[in-house]
């Protein structure tokens, strides 16, 4: 039980000392988890105690029991899915918020933390170029962020949803365009609002992977003919699998010709935004109706924390709005974050980016993701120098996607995807690296994306090394 001062001090002790090890060891624990499955519940309690344990209790558990069923997201040699880092300072903030246990829904349910928000998003704004005019406001995740710029865009449609619905009445057919290489909440968010995934159109892409703006033109005239609704184009800058970056200024001039509310996901890329060579990443953002960032991603945040920016924020607020009596407050000039959304209860998630930005700064914040663009570059070169690896997109961030390609299976396309598949699950196994897989034009992919604080130029080459040592054992 931990419901006495000195045991909760004993407790915090035990496990910040536990946190600072364990980031002191995490390199040399295996990265990608080689727990079973099952394994892990079969060795819980089936239920509850009765009575209350010890931290001891707990911690010891933790460590024998928890942490061997962890895939080590923190660790400098995970390459998979995007690299994250749940920084020092950030590990900070949640821990501080969980104390303060705040509920950032009205401005007078803690005043501190609509105000940290709304100034952490100010000084994120500014760092990435976005125009002072977007609103920003932070989600969980991109795919809660998507849907509350999904919901935006459909309430400017004036079709009064919001009350009416959008069943048992006569409605054109909302359509959504993106591409097969959009991350799949879009489609998943058109579920949700009641548009269906077949009004979820993809458009194609060139061979960089990147959004054709004239085809986008051309289905949007088609569809405006055949009597549908166009709602909304959702563009990305830095696609999911390869980074690409559809043409934003070429796609706002069609969405402004069209009228069409322009969405555009830079989840994973717009926070390199702060680096000045990379600032063009940005281009056209300021024509945008709504833009995701995720700061969870490659800023250091940890899990979770995605905003939302948006010229639109009365929009936003018409969309969501709806105030019952016991939640009616008596300041008027005051910003409600609870009307901005579907849920009412919000965590304090602004502290930890307030932390992040203030403890890194942006001369590091630059220096950090100027790294990691630099190393998946040189991951790039070597890949290039050696006859049986090939590229299989550009790589303008820190992701590279490749495969091997050995002689004899050149003209195989089901046995090459094989071999690109079990390489991957061999570098795997090792513990030492961890990456992951995708499909490219129907051809699997070996996927490698740096974005931990802690990679080290030397953590990437001693992973191609084994990358290059393992695609000889299959
Ligand atoms: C990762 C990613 C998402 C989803 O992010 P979540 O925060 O996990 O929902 C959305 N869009 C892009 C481009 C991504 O890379």
């Amino acid at each position: 039980m931990l419901n006495d001062d000195r045991d909760f001090r004993r407790a915090l002790e035990r496990a910040s000392a536990w946190v600072a090890r364990y980031f002191e060891d995490v390199a040399d624990l295996p990265v990608l988890s080689r727990s079973r499955p099952g394994e892990i519940a079969a060795r819980l309690p089936a239920a509850m105690p009765e009575e209350g344990e010890s931290f001891d209790a707990l911690l010891d558990d933790f460590e024998s029991i928890v942490l061997p069923g962890i895939t080590h997201w923190n660790h400098p040699r995970f390459f998979a899915y995007f690299a994250i880092t749940g920084s020092e300072p950030g590990i900070l903030g949640e821990l501080l918020s969980a104390a303060l246990n705040v509920n950032a829904m009205l401005w007078r349910t803690s005043p501190a933390a609509t105000e940290i928000e709304e100034t952490a998003l100010r000084w994120l704004r500014r760092a990435l170029g976005i125009p002072e005019r977007f609103f920003g406001v932070v989600y969980d995740t991109a795919s809660v962020s998507g849907l509350h710029a999904l919901a935006a865009a459909r309430e400017s449609l004036d079709l009064d949803i919001r009350n009416r619905g959008a069943s048992g009445r006569d409605l054109p057919a909302l359509r959504v365009y993106c591409t097969e290489q959009t991350h799949s909440h879009v489609e998943k968010d058109a579920i949700l609002l009641g548009i269906g995934r077949e009004n979820v159109v993809k458009v194609p892409t060139d061979d960089a992977f990147r959004m054709d703006p004239r085809a986008l033109a051309q289905l949007l005239g088609e569809d405006r003919a055949a009597g549908h609704l166009p709602m909304c184009v959702a563009a990305t800058i830095g696609t999911t699998s390869t980074t690409s970056i559809d043409p934003v200024p070429e796609i706002a001039r069609i969405c402004k010709e069209a009228n069409v509310w322009l969405h555009v996901d830079a989840a994973y890329a717009g926070p390199a935004a702060i680096v000045p060579e990379l600032a063009c990443l940005m281009d056209g953002v300021e024509h945008a109706d709504s833009l995701v960032v995720n700061p969870h991603k490659w800023m250091f945040v940890p899990v979770d924390l995605s905003v939302l920016y948006t010229p639109h924020e009365e929009l936003l607020r018409r969309a969501f709005s709806l105030v019952p009596a016991y939640l009616e407050t008596p300041e008027s000039d005051v910003r409600n974050y609870m009307d901005y959304g579907v849920q009412l209860g919000r965590r304090f998630r602004g502290l930890k980016l307030w932390f992040v930005l203030r403890s890194y700064g942006r001369r590091r914040l630059i220096e950090l993701l100027r790294g990691h663009v630099a190393m998946a570059q040189a991951l790039a070169g070597w890949i290039e120098a050696e006859p049986d690896f090939e590229i299989l997109a550009p790589h303008p961030l820190s992701v590279v996607c490749f495969r091997h390609v050995p002689p004899r299976l050149r003209n195989d396309r089901a046995a090459l995807d094989a071999h690109n598949a079990a390489l991957a699950e061999r570098v795997n196994s090792t513990g030492f690296a961890f990456i992951s897989t995708t499909r490219l034009r129907g051809a699997t992919t070996l996927r490698v994306a740096i974005g931990n604080a802690r990679t080290s130029e030397r953590d990437v080459r001693e992973t191609w090394e084994l990358i290059a040592k393992s695609a000889h054992e299959g």
